[in-house]
């Protein structure tokens, strides 16, 4: 990989798309909400169409979701000559992204395909990898672990209450509604094509594909470094990636110590010596022998208050700290979330000075290590500012949170007038999960301004089919043509996919 130089070279003006042409790409998104599924459909000189699917998942939290990704793998066969993918893309490994290869792994057994791209932090051959991953399978046992426990746990006070839904939330980025693991979806997506997988990282030459000649692909991430990827806990803690990190470590430590029919582990730090006392599920099942501590640990822990006093919450719960040692797990699912989101791959395609940006899920760590790159393109040095200046389509990172799209080095940076963006979110669902700042709305203002209102978002009301007109018109900007279908309307109303034409 080549570094930055010290002076950057000026971003070019983007050509303007003229309005008669032909697009150069026609892309398919469809609208599942919180998950991502991308058909990006190229013409070969002799008019054959390449066609690159980008992920196909959906979030478990969606009502009737395996439902649906059935009925887009369905519609994705039937615009696909039956079934034909050149190159299929695995942003990462997240079961929005990923959850369609296994759970409508009946049609997708049927497809053709070519050859399927990876993120280097996928390659079991990858020693760096290796590392993320025991970091990452460590960190998730201790999660599910911790989850499953604050599951089986009643009067939970209000913030473990909130760490348990924000833990389920997370985990289903993980986990398919039966526990299935989101790695058997991403291998389910590999053993698509019999060739192996190619792994990308950034730096080298643009890729180019021979059947579509001008067309170039810059790998931007994921990074190499692990503190971009943000799956550190500290900067001074040099290598807890092995171990699981020190919040994983000490996660299982608890649940160790706190297991039910585990008496081996002894709590050192304990200021009772560990023979006195009665065990806190004892008392509050009733079992304990002294019923006296029973009566006042129902009555100051546990149960309502019948007659609570104006000022007096009646809600006791608030007084128990029993279950507080797991809060952590809400600061080690989110690392693990955003390190996985990080572990996207990004791609940028430039064909005639546009380019068309995927980015995946990835967020702020992924993003900020663009600025080192840069690449000999023939006489040219392309960095990624020129990119971003020349960037006429945005498939918005992560579902438009708040930390996957950064204003100074990103959303700023991305001045062609011909910009405009789809975003794969659905707000009720995500308010469903908790997740009330998705999409947010400070990107949301920011995008509707650069693009002049050409933002397209999978939960649209005119996406279902409705009277209601989209917010802008076309040709406009990057866009030739607009074309929708809606969902099934006997099931949750919706879009199915919006196509655009771009050019
Ligand atoms: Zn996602």
């Amino acid at each position: 990989m080549s570094r930055k130089p010290t002076t950057r070279s000026k971003p070019k003006a983007t050509s303007a798309p003229a309005t008669e042409q032909e697009p150069v790409l026609t892309v398919r998104h469809y609208c599942q909400g919180i998950g991502d599924c991308h058909l990006l459909t190229f013409k070969t000189p002799e008019g054959k169409p390449f066609r690159i699917l980008i992920d196909c998942g959906i979030h478990v939290s969606i009502k009737d979701g395996q439902a649906l990704v059935g009925d887009i793998v369905t519609d994705l066969k039937d615009n696909t000559e039956g079934g034909h993918i050149d190159i299929l893309v695995v942003t990462h490994e997240h079961w929005d992204h990923v959850s369609g290869f296994l759970t409508a792994n009946d049609v997708f057994s049927t497809f053709t395909v070519g050859e399927v791209w990876m993120a280097w932090t996928e390659n079991p051959a990858d020693a760096e990898a290796v590392e993320l991953d025991k970091f990452k399978g460590q960190a998730l046992a201790a999660l599910q672990g911790a989850g499953q426990r604050l599951e089986g746990m009643q009067d939970l006070n209000p913030y473990m209450g909130r760490v348990r839904d924000g833990l389920q939330a997370v985990l289903g980025f993980q986990f398919g509604a039966t526990g299935q693991r989101v790695r058997l979806a991403r291998d389910a997506a590999a053993k698509l094509c019999k060739k192996a997988p190619r792994y990308f990282e950034p730096g080298g030459p643009p890729t180019t594909i021979p059947q579509l000649p001008g067309l170039n692909i810059y790998v931007l991430g994921p990074p190499r470094d692990k503190a971009a990827l943000r799956l550190e806990d500290q900067a001074g803690a040099m290598f807890p990636l092995a171990r699981g990190g020190p919040l994983a470590q000490a996660l299982t430590c608890g649940l160790k110590m706190n297991g039910e029919n585990d008496a081996s582990l002894i709590d050192e730090l304990s200021p009772f010596e560990h023979n006195v006392g009665s065990s806190l599920s004892a008392v509050l099942s009733g079992d304990a022998d002294d019923s006296k501590v029973i009566d006042y640990v129902r009555e100051h822990y546990s149960e309502p208050i019948e007659h609570a006093a104006p000022q007096e919450n009646p809600d006791q719960s608030w007084r128990r700290i029993d279950a507080d040692w797991m809060g952590i797990a809400a600061d080690l699912a989110l690392q693990i979330d955003r390190g996985v989101n990080n572990t996207s791959l990004v791609l940028a395609f430039e064909f005639n000075d546009r380019v068309f940006l995927f980015p995946g899920d990835a967020q702020i760590g992924n993003w900020l290590s663009w600025s080192d790159l840069e690449w000999t393109v023939g006489q040219k040095t392309v960095t990624t500012n020129d990119l971003l200046a020349r960037t006429v389509y945005l498939k918005v990172a992560h579902h438009c949170s708040q930390n996957a799209t950064p204003q100074k080095q990103g959303l700023d940076l991305m001045t062609s007038p011909y910009l405009s963006a789809f975003i794969p979110t659905n707000r009720d669902d995500a308010k469903n999960v908790h997740w009330t700042k998705m999409p947010y709305e400070g990107i949301l203002t920011a995008l509707a301004a650069k693009t002049k209102g050409r933002v397209i978002r999978a939960d649209d009301e005119w996406l279902k089919g409705s009277e209601v007109k989209p917010g802008f018109e076309w040709p406009s900007g990057s866009i030739l043509a607009v074309r929708s279908k809606p969902r099934d309307q006997a099931r949750v109303p919706g879009g199915l996919w919006v196509e655009l034409d771009l050019a």
